[in-house]
């Protein structure tokens, strides 16, 4: 018997060196301690034996099966912690991997035009103001001196939100508002968005304008030329002209269309200003008097005022062909400008 419990011993400890994953060492347990295993067979034979022997063969056999249990145990957390280490080692981040690229956005090109606008104007003493895009009849229209049934309104196509609320169609309005607040003289610069129902290649429904107003006694029709000729040719370089066409708007009298040489073909002619050499870019005038007459402002007062389209600007400045280019978030087209 003792024989048979060393051979068993030595086979079990031998088979045991060999077992390196959990799986095995589950099969082994079985093959080793498990009921039909030989260790068993050998425990129920005990009881045939005699005392001296029983007694033996018993501590023998609780030697070998405590002994066998240590270094099951021991190899079970030796696996154990190998198998944490292979899921740590998994689960680690490898710092050396060059990281995940973030694309840079750019200023859109209406944003660009915009601050080049405000540094233009920011040293002559111009103050940023904005207004609401849902905007009464009365500061869209009536103050502006286009009355209900005046053909000017048919000029603009109009988004009514109901008969006397309408979303403004130009940032004029912006002007009445600050005239009614402030004393001249005035001086601002306001930029935002304008609706009008229209769509194509040179119109959509919301688009930007910047205006520009100054108020005061004195102001003469030269300074508006003055400082129309100093934006031109800060926007588009100094060998820039303007060039003034007489025009009509109801808020302004005289009023006129500025051109500035062409950006393409400085003046020679070209297909962008179809041979002309000039490109229009602005409306202005001096303020009719019935404006002031809205915003209760003496006889004595004059001022100039004058708006442009910003991406009217933008489209010469970067020559873009189709205005709805700005509006269709496509990043091709946006990066390019930074
Ligand atoms: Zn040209």
């Amino acid at each position: 018997m003792k024989e048979r419990l060393k051979d068993l011993e030595k086979g079990l400890i031998g088979e045991l060196a060999l077992v390196d994953n959990k799986k095995d060492l589950e099969s082994f347990k079985v093959k080793a301690l498990g009921r039909k295993s030989e260790l068993q067979q050998i425990m129920k034979s005990i009881g045939s034996l005699g005392p001296e022997e029983k007694r033996e063969t018993g501590i023998l056999v609780n030697g070998l099966k405590s002994g066998l249990q240590k270094k099951i145990d021991d190899l079970e957390s030796r696996l154990n912690e190998q198998e944490k280490q292979r899921s740590i080692s998994a689960e680690s981040v490898d710092v050396s991997l060059p990281g995940r690229h973030i694309r840079l956005g750019a200023l859109h090109p209406v944003t660009i035009v915009l601050d080049r606008v405000r540094d233009i104007f920011r040293p002559l003493g111009y103050d940023v103001v904005t207004g609401p895009e849902i905007e009464h009849d009365f500061y869209n229209f009536e103050a502006l001196n286009i009355p209900p049934e005046h053909p000017a309104r048919d000029m603009q196509d109009t988004f009514y939100i109901h008969d006397s609320v309408v979303l403004r169609t130009h940032t004029s309005p912006i002007q009445i508002r600050t005239m009614l607040k402030a004393k001249p003289p005035v001086r601002i610069l306001a930029p935002g968005r304008v609706y009008r129902s229209d769509y194509d290649i040179s119109h959509t429904p919301m688009f930007h304008q910047v205006e520009g107003l100054f108020v005061d006694r004195g102001v003469r029709f030269s300074d508006l030329k003055g400082t129309l000729l100093y934006f031109a040719r800060n926007m588009f370089g100094e060998e820039t002209n303007i060039r003034l066409r007489p025009s009509y708007f109801p808020f302004t009298e005289p009023s006129a269309e500025v051109d500035v040489t062409c950006v393409m073909c400085r003046g020679k002619g070209c297909r962008l200003c179809k041979d002309t050499g000039w490109i229009e870019i602005l409306g202005c005038g001096m303020v009719h008097p019935n404006v002031f007459g809205h915003v209760g402002y003496p006889d004595d007062i004059t001022g100039f005022a004058f708006g442009m389209g910003i991406e009217r600007i933008a489209m010469l400045k970067y020559r873009i062909s189709d205005l709805r280019m700005f509006f269709e978030n496509d990043v091709r087209f946006l990066e390019q400008f930074i």
